[in-house]
């Protein structure tokens, strides 16, 4: 079992067994106390083996709207209530994290290919839905390994934070910046087109460039980084995989063209380098 998975597991047996311990409570056999212990048992049934964290979530929080409201409701039970609500609002935060955890990168505090991949799915969704303009952006850093090779991995590391930060100043609002992978990075851009899109990349390239890049153990001030950027824009229709394989491409000629530079993949299929 993965990580996650465990810790969805231990969460969801908590949850059952607070669960069970308020339906315990509930002697009293008035109508009120009934329809609210059905409402648990149904809710315990859907938890039961229920892996995925969104849906646990909810029922979650459904069981914690329905308990504050029998509480309310019973000053009987108002003391018992009180303590399965407690526990379940620190379960609901635990899983809160599990969440989060789950989504995020630990090395950038970006979020994650996993992250990503749903964000992107639901992004294109929008886009085909809402017929709106939808660009994806992608970034690899020039040459990364010397960074790695000449500094030690830790420096590498560091580098990847400067990037992945350099990226959340460059965005806003609906744009997701996400860690693809190693030292590759994304941009989703929804409700942009091309030309919105290309300036973003412009953007992210020459703010990365202009970042001082300082090496502790010496005080150096070593070359800046630099990064190849690719540009996509969404045709209606296609699956992720195949904007990501086209911005991907545009990256790809970015790099042979010498680096340092953003290029976007074109309607056409001409790709367009760009020059300041
Ligand atoms: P190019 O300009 O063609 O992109 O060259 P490059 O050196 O950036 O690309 P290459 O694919 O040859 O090397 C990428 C390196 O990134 C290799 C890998 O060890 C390193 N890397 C991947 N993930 C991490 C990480 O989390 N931390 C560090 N420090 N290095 C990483
Ligand atoms: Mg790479
Ligand atoms: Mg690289």
């Amino acid at each position: 079992l993965s990580h996650e998975a465990t810790e969805i597991k231990k969460a969801s047996d908590r949850i059952q067994s607070a669960v069970t311990r308020v339906l315990d409570y509930l002697g009293d056999t008035n109508s009120e106390v009934v329809t609210y212990g059905k409402a648990l048992e149904t809710v315990s049934g859907k938890i039961e083996n229920e892996t995925d964290i969104d849906a646990i979530r909810d029922v979650v929080g459904g069981i914690l709207a329905e308990t504050k409201r029998m509480a309310v409701k019973s000053r009987k039970l108002e003391g018992q209530l009180k303590t399965a609500t407690d526990e379940i609002i620190e379960l609901n935060e635990h899983i809160q994290y599990i969440r989060q955890e789950a989504t995020t990168d630990a090395l950038t505090g970006l979020p994650n290919r996993k992250h990503f991949n749903d964000q992107l799915e639901r992004s294109m969704y929008q886009a085909k839905e809402g017929k709106e303009a939808l660009c994806l952006v992608m970034a690899d850093i020039d040459h990364f390994k010397k960074f790695n090779d000449n500094y030690g991995h830790l420096f590498g590391d560091q580098v990847l934070w400067l990037v992945a930060n350099t990226l959340v100043e460059c965005v806003k609002g609906r744009d997701i910046p996400a860690r693809f992978g190693g030292e590759e990075f994304a941009i989703i851009l929804p409700r942009t087109n091309i030309h919105g899109a290309k300036k973003v990349g412009q953007d992210v390239r020459l703010r990365v460039a202009s970042k001082k890049v300082i090496r502790k153990a010496t005080g150096e001030e070593l070359s800046s980084i630099t990064i190849s950027v690719g540009v996509a824009e969404y045709r209606r229709g296609e699956k992720a995989e195949d904007l990501i394989q086209r911005a991907d491409n545009a990256l790809y000629r970015a790099k042979n063209q010498g680096r340092n530079q953003v290029v976007i993949e074109a309607a056409c299929d001409e790709d367009v380098a760009m020059q300041d």
